[in-house]
């Protein structure tokens, strides 16, 4: 290692470290919001014992492993879940750094990639996605469009009309085809969101991946757990992940997928 090094390697461990206090944060959301509960008061506590989490027993995966997975109080297991969020948003928040170093939009997308993780475990456990994410989230992508250094804030609103409008009529058509409901109205907020943050050009990339790995997750899910009857997944989960995708590779994907046609 070059001596120059240090101070990247600094700040990308700085980085990190603010991800996983962030993750710490939305596992709290991630617990609270459905039930309607204050994000910020009262402390975290044992959901089992109800033993208050003291600031050395909260910090990010660090803690989980001292702890060796379970209560300091009860003894019983803590869910993987919490280490996994932090470890997560840990390792987006270097991923964004490196992308977007010394910018705005470093801290406009890990909002955005913060708010994906909830919307996927909120989504995951209770198979709704809060309005109380997805549509403030329409509004500070749109406003962060204004001062971000990769978006202007016509792509923006083309996306929140695009993601908004677009999803609409599919899920529409899916209705009308095969007579059940397919997909929600949070999942139409939810691509609205990613439209204002993401841009029109991501909506039908979002679209295509979410739909594709969904359906694909879906037919091994139904044949493994269900015994063939239609299984409800979530389809919160995939939209963000694809949206994720979008933000990192999604330029290189279209670009790769072009060049197959143009031969
Ligand atoms: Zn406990």
């Amino acid at each position: 290692m070059n001596i120059t090094d240090i101070p990247a390697a600094l700040i990308s461990t700085a980085v990190f470290l603010l991800g996983a206090a962030i993750g710490s944060f939305l596992n709290v959301c991630i617990y609270r919001l459905p039930l309607g509960r204050s994000i910020v008061t009262p402390g975290s506590a044992c959901p089992a014992c109800g033993h208050v989490i003291r600031w050395f027993e909260n910090i990010p995966i660090l803690s989980f492993l001292l702890l060796r997975a379970r209560c300091s109080a009860c003894n019983q297991p803590i869910s993987l879940r919490y280490p996994f969020v932090e470890l997560v948003m840990g390792i987006l928040a270097v991923f964004l750094w490196q992308k977007f170093p010394f910018q705005v939009d470093f801290f406009i997308y890990l909002t955005f990639c913060a708010a994906m993780v909830i919307i996927t475990f909120i989504d995951l456990d209770h198979m709704i996605i809060p309005d109380i994410i997805s549509l403030p989230g329409i509004a500070i992508g749109f406003a962060a469009s204004f001062i971000s250094n990769s978006m202007d804030w016509q792509q923006s609103l083309m996306g929140i009309l695009l993601g908004g409008g677009l999803f609409y009529a599919v899920a529409f058509i899916f209705c009308l085809v095969t007579k059940r409901e397919g997909m929600g109205g949070g999942d139409i907020k939810l691509l609205a969101m990613i439209g204002a943050f993401l841009g029109w050009q991501a909506i039908p990339f979002v679209i295509f991946l979410s739909a594709f790995v969904g359906a694909v997750v879906g037919l091994i899910y139904t044949r493994l757990y269900s015994k063939g009857e239609n299984a409800q997944i979530p389809y919160g989960p995939f939209l963000a992940g694809a949206a994720i995708c979008y933000l990192f590779y999604g330029q290189i994907i279209i670009t790769w997928y072009m060049k197959l046609f143009m031969v």
